[in-house]
């Protein structure tokens, strides 16, 4: 047996994909922006890459929660727009702040410590509202003071409010159009304060897909850039027209005959109830294979064809069933990915495992090595062996 020219784990990253996406809901949102999120590491996909294909693909800024994931953006030479809006109560704003990082601002206690950091460089500021998400942002009661104070630390040159955010609760339509109402009393608030935020945004996927009336200037696009649905009412990414981005693949790492009544896997959750093939996949729980998946139904394609999991999902592997048929040892197996190759989605092993396809591809381990994948990828690599700049639309 020759070795294949491919990992033992992978997951390959679709950059053409992330382009088509963001393509796709740019043209369904217009004329509202799209921040894409790359937060959490482009939600487990490769932050670097990803922001560099949704940039090319006509994001006009990126999002990402924590000061570090921006600077970690800045010091791969990504010079876009980013906007970064959870923050330690100790941070140091000074790098953001000189390498012209947005900062949400979610207190007034955080926008007198933004504003008082602020040197040369005015801190370029995004005041958030709570909403009714009940997390941070600014609560209602108190947003006339805090919009009074930013306009007054805008005279003083200290900072430049961008925009005025929020967050949906993603609870229902009802509760949408609620929030919806506090965030136009917020809004006429900050233009009775004497702030002209360029950037008004509160839509995240679901809503911007869905809801019109939500989009604004911006809309913030995570999952739905990464292929996935934000819906959780059985609507899937083919119905949205969205490509998955990542492929979870391994090669079968054993091939075992078994006899009617054999157990397998720890504690025998599973017995053949006949003589069958069973085929070991080298992923488990630690590559962020859900253990919860045990007996929920996941299937992942093999040999051209889907194949039920069996037994407990352990740390390391997991077994399929693929009955007479001729399996070997070093066959591709695809976990999740693409839907239109005939594989499950990672929406369909968060259903097996009750969960979102956000917390399956955020929790791929540091085991599976990314490989970028697509037209983009090529364009990625060109970008950073130049002078790390972002590559021309549809280079
Ligand atoms: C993660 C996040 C998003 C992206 O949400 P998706 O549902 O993945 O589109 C948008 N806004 C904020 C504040 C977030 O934390």
């Amino acid at each position: 047996m020759t070795a294949p020219d491919r990992p033992f784990r992978e997951a390959v990253i679709d950059l053409a994909a992330v382009a088509d996406n963001i393509r796709t809901i740019a043209g369904r949102v217009a004329p509202a922006e799209v921040i894409a999120v790359v937060k959490a590491d482009a939600y487990g996909h490769g932050a670097v890459p990803v922001a560099r294909a949704a940039l090319a693909a006509g994001a006009s800024r990126l999002g990402v929660a924590d000061l570090d994931e921006a600077l970690a953006l800045r010091d791969a030479g990504v010079d876009a727009p980013i906007v970064a809006w959870l923050h330690d109560p100790f941070a140091d704003f000074r790098p953001a702040i000189a390498g012209g990082v947005e900062l949400g601002a979610s207190s007034l206690d955080q926008l007198e410590r933004i504003a008082a950091q602020a040197g040369d460089r005015r801190a370029a500021v995004h005041l958030k509202i709570d909403t009714g998400l009940s997390r941070n942002g600014v609560p209602e009661a108190e947003w006339p003071a805090v919009v009074a104070r930013a306009a007054e630390l805008e005279r003083d040159g200290r900072i430049e409010v961008v925009g005025v955010f929020s967050h949906f609760a993603n609870t229902s339509r009802e509760a949408d159009a609620s929030q919806l109402a506090v965030f136009e009393r917020a809004l006429a608030a900050a233009t009775e304060a004497g702030l002209r935020p360029r950037l008004r945004h509160i839509a995240s996927s679901e809503q911007a897909l869905r809801d019109p009336s939500s989009r604004y200037d911006a809309v913030r696009i995570g999952i739905g850039m990464y292929g996935l649905t934000p819906f959780g009412d059985g609507t899937t990414c083919t119905d949205l027209g969205l490509r998955p981005v990542m492929t979870l693949r391994a090669r079968v790492a054993a091939v075992r005959r078994v006899d009617a009544g054999a157990g397998a896997s720890y504690g025998h959750l599973w017995h053949a109830d006949r003589p069958t093939t069973l085929a070991l996949v080298p992923l488990g729980y630690a590559d962020g294979i859900p253990r919860h998946a045990t007996g929920g139904g996941a299937e992942v394609l093999l040999g051209g064809r889907r194949r039920p999991v069996v037994g407990r999902i352990a740390m390391d592997q997991f077994i399929v069933d693929v009955g007479d048929d001729s399996v070997e040892v070093g066959d591709e197996v695809v976990v999740f990915g693409d839907p239109a190759t005939g594989a499950p989605t990672a929406d369909d092993w968060a259903e097996a495992s009750g969960t979102i396809g956000y917390e399956v591809v955020t929790r791929i381990g540091p085991r599976v090595r990314r490989t970028p994948a697509g037209d983009a990828a090529a364009a990625n690599e060109a970008a950073e062996a130049a002078d790390g700049s972002v590559p021309e639309a549809g280079a």
